[in-house]
């Protein structure tokens, strides 16, 4: 079949739409019709190049190629038709798309961290996790797919491995931010920080991730919750969310913490900013207290290797540095226990859409994330 998507050429390039083919579903693939998709940071790690593996030296061995690449891992839809051995969905379910395929036997899987499921390795390599072949292509050329998933398009063939059933009374758009961004902040703060109740907490950057890290932090009963971002909006927006106080930058919060603990610091400061740098770990750390956990959640540049940790204070304060990857959720659990928080009325999901695009204003939109106007941007689709 005939169906538009967002298509990535190289790095550092405006994505594009173009027709593409797509190939029917094989065996344990499914063709979803997406309603939403959500704009992460993700896409725009791996258009800016620091995500997705490092551009290759100039004599490394040729490697199969990461462009172009149909664009998009967070999305709400409906599966139009299954292939042969699809046991977990049927046409007319709701779908959550989920950035990691879940198999559900590895190690990890079984162990309780299927966000960290061995087939997540192969998570910008080519080709369908069913046989390595592709379902996209465009004029004869075969195209990657972001995250196996590709949900800045009309339609996907995508493993059921890769998809969530969800309550089909929760909107889709809601849907597509729980499939990633969402549980990747609250989970950084109820199940990575281990927030617990009477915590201090500190979540460096509060765009659509960060300020679910508030929304956790809260849920489990924090007493203060201090929320860290340059933009004001996102300040204030965060009081909405949950936070106790705000502060432009770490060095801002320093005091703020300082006096609210009496000089014993927070019991947990997630770090969450739009690109993840090593330099700020000194002053998330300044603000981690003994026994503190220091939590980062922002994706650095694949090349980031230093960073500034005084080592000292490390073991003498007996802190933890924990990194975490979608919130150390499991998307089969966690998405729709989500999705019924949310229709309990105990998380927000709506106030967090602040605009909606057409497929073929992706580049505003994110050009308009970028510029920090909004929470989080989504793709409606017709
Ligand atoms: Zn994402
Ligand atoms: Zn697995």
């Amino acid at each position: 079949m005939k169906t538009h998507a967002a298509v990535l050429w190289g790095r550092g390039e405006d994505w594009r739409i173009e027709e593409i083919d797509l190939d029917p579903p094989k065996s344990h693939e499914v063709l979803v019709k997406w309603a939403a998709a959500g704009l992460c940071h993700s896409d725009e790690h791996l258009r800016a190049s620091d995500m997705g593996s490092a551009p290759p030296a100039e004599d490394a061995p040729p490697r199969p190629a990461l462009f172009p690449m149909v664009g998009g891992h967070e999305g709400g839809g409906v599966v139009l038709e299954v292939g042969p051995d699809v046991d977990s969905v049927q046409p007319g379910d709701h779908v959550a798309a989920s950035f990691f395929p879940i198999c559900g036997r590895c190690k990890m899987c079984i162990t309780g961290h299927s966000n960290l499921c061995d087939l997540g390795a192969a998570t910008f390599a080519p080709g369908q996790i069913s046989d390595g072949t592709a379902r996209y292509h465009l004029g004869g050329q075969d195209l990657n797919v972001m995250a196996k998933l590709g949900t800045f398009a009309e339609h996907s063939v995508a493993h059921e491995a890769s998809l969530v059933p969800v309550d089909p009374d929760v909107p889709l758009g809601v849907v597509a931010l729980v499939s990633c961004g969402v549980t990747t902040g609250w989970g950084s703060a109820v199940y990575r920080a281990e927030v617990k109740p009477g915590d201090t907490v500190v979540v460096v950057g509060v765009g659509g991730v960060g300020i679910n890290a508030v929304q956790g932090a809260k849920m489990v009963g924090a007493r203060n919750i201090v929320a860290v971002d340059p933009v004001e909006f996102k300040q204030k927006a965060a009081l909405d969310f949950g936070a106790t106080h705000t502060a432009a930058s770490m060095e801002e919060a320093l005091p703020i913490v300082t006096e609210l603990t009496r000089g014993q610091m927070a019991d947990a400061v997630i770090l969450v900013p739009s690109v993840m740098y090593g330099h700020l770990m000194s002053d998330a750390l300044t603000l981690t207290g003994k026994g503190g956990t220091c939590v980062v959640t922002g994706v650095a540049p694949q090349q980031q290797t230093e960073s500034s940790v005084n080592l000292f204070e490390l073991a003498m304060y007996q802190k933890e540095i924990k990194g975490v990857v979608f919130g150390d959720a499991n998307p089969r659990f966690d998405i729709p226990n989500l999705l019924a928080l949310y229709k309990n009325g105990q998380l927000k999901l709506d106030e967090l859409i602040t605009r909606t695009y057409r497929l073929d204003q992706i580049n505003q939109g994110y050009q308009d994330m970028l510029d920090g106007v909004n929470l989080r941007g989504v793709i409606a689709f017709d």
